[in-house]
């Protein structure tokens, strides 16, 4: 295991002067506190004993039929049985590959991908090998392409990790057609694609994103959140699992925490059977695509020429490229002393590609701050330039030593 490069910048970025573009934080504050204030207090008044005690190990049953009703929205159809409820869907990423993995083993990702899932794989030991994607999410040839030269050399794919909609961090999102043959292709290979979704009704046009595994109940595993659609610190998410690895993450869910915790689940069961959580959704959306805006106009007005990013139609993301010759990375501490953060590209990856690259959340900042903090890292860029241009190359990693602002901490 190693300490993630969103943890390190957490502790700088989330100082009050600096424009934070880096962390993934929900906008927790669009949700009314009245409104769950009274979900719990009623909670605690009326099943108090039932909220406060253990619970089963597949989750609540009333919970998981309330599920059906949100995986619906993406067109999934399924049955109580099918789910497992998590910790957060990253506990159910743990299960997953706990299950699945032995040291070795390879999980094919996309390039980049979601940092915590890295994480997960890289802590069971696993051989991560990323695949290509286009401005369609992962790209069907280099999948394929992948697939058979890890078989070449003998080694075995227990997993196709994918982020269809919305994707944490390129901002892209699959069409229907590609979709189709991501599944196609996995299906013919005879590997579990594990669908990875706590984006998909947090779109900006149109109709949520058909999610994978309504075409496929079989080969797939889907993964939800309540974390960006309700609230991140409940702590809940599930698995839509075929029964085989269904009671298989069971037991191994037992054995990590022996129940999700059964007061954040019925806050979440109450809330979605008092409250409109199809129009808090939607109102989350006008609030993202609002900071959505806001960053891509700044982005269009303000950015030097060579530099180039992703135009998420959802989510929380843009991936940002670089003009060639800078290095996200090394550049980290001097946007942070200019009091604007990011994440490093590398972050994203196994393998230490990444360097021209960062990750812009807008999910978080009002729209003025963000207008600034991309007015901010559009001047650290311009000076980025002028260096390689004068030196042929941007200088060190850490700001020059007499600097006003000392050096972050980025360990
Ligand atoms: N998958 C992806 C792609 C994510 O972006 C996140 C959160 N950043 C998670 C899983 C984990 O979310 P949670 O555990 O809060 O459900």
């Amino acid at each position: 295991m190693r300490a993630s490069e969103i943890r390190a910048l957490f502790a700088v970025a989330s100082r009050p002067e600096v424009v934070s573009l880096a962390g993934g934080m929900p906008y927790v504050q669009a949700l009314p506190v009245e409104m769950l204030t009274d979900t719990v207090e009623r909670l605690l008044r009326e099943r108090g004993p039932v909220a406060l005690q253990y619970g089963s190990g597949q989750g609540d049953v009333t919970l998981r039929e309330q599920i059906l009703d949100v995986i619906g929205e993406v067109g999934i159809s399924a049955h109580p049985d099918d789910i497992v409820v998590t910790t957060g869907s990253q506990m159910a990423l743990d299960l997953v590959t706990r299950v699945f993995c032995n040291p070795g083993d390879v999980v094919l990702v996309e390039s980049p991908s979601y940092v915590g899932a890295l994480g997960v794989f890289r802590a069971y030991e696993c051989d991560v090998v990323h695949v290509a994607m286009d401005d369609q999410g992962l790209e069907p040839t280099a999948l394929r392409e992948a697939i058979a030269a890890v078989r070449a050399s003998g080694r075995s794919i227990k997993l196709i990790y994918t982020i269809p909609s919305f994707h944490n961090p390129a901002g892209v999102t699959q069409g229907p057609e590609r979709r189709r043959e991501i599944l196609a292709i996995a299906r013919e290979a005879g590997i579990a694609l594990l669908e990875d979704d706590p984006y998909g009704l947090l779109g900006f046009e149109g109709e949520p994103p058909r999610a994978i595994r309504a075409d496929d109940a079989d080969g797939v595993i889907y993964l939800g959140s309540f974390s960006k659609t309700i609230a991140s610190g409940l702590r809940v998410g599930w698995a839509v699992a075929p029964h085989g690895v269904r009671d298989k993450l069971v037991l191994a869910a037992e054995a990590a925490v022996l129940c999700p915790s059964n007061y954040a689940q019925l806050t979440v069961s109450e809330y979605l059977a008092t409250q409109p959580w199809r129009e808090q959704i939607k109102s989350f959306r006008e609030v993202y695509r609002e900071r959505r805006d806001a960053m891509l106009d700044a982005l269009d007005t303000l950015m030097p020429a060579g530099t180039t990013w992703t135009v998420p139609a959802g989510g929380f993301y843009s991936w940002l490229t670089l003009p060639e010759g800078l290095d996200a990375t090394a550049m980290a501490p001097r946007a942070i002393a200019n009091l604007v953060a990011y994440v490093p590209g590398t972050g994203f990856y196994v393998d230490g590609q990444g360097r021209r690259n960062m990750r812009l959340s807008y999910c978080y900042p009002e729209p003025d701050r963000i207008r600034e903090g991309v007015r901010r890292l559009a001047g650290v860029i311009e000076s980025e330039i002028e260096l390689v241009h004068t030196f042929g190359s941007a200088g060190p990693a850490s700001p020059p030593s007499g600097s006003a602002v000392p050096a972050p901490d980025l360990a």
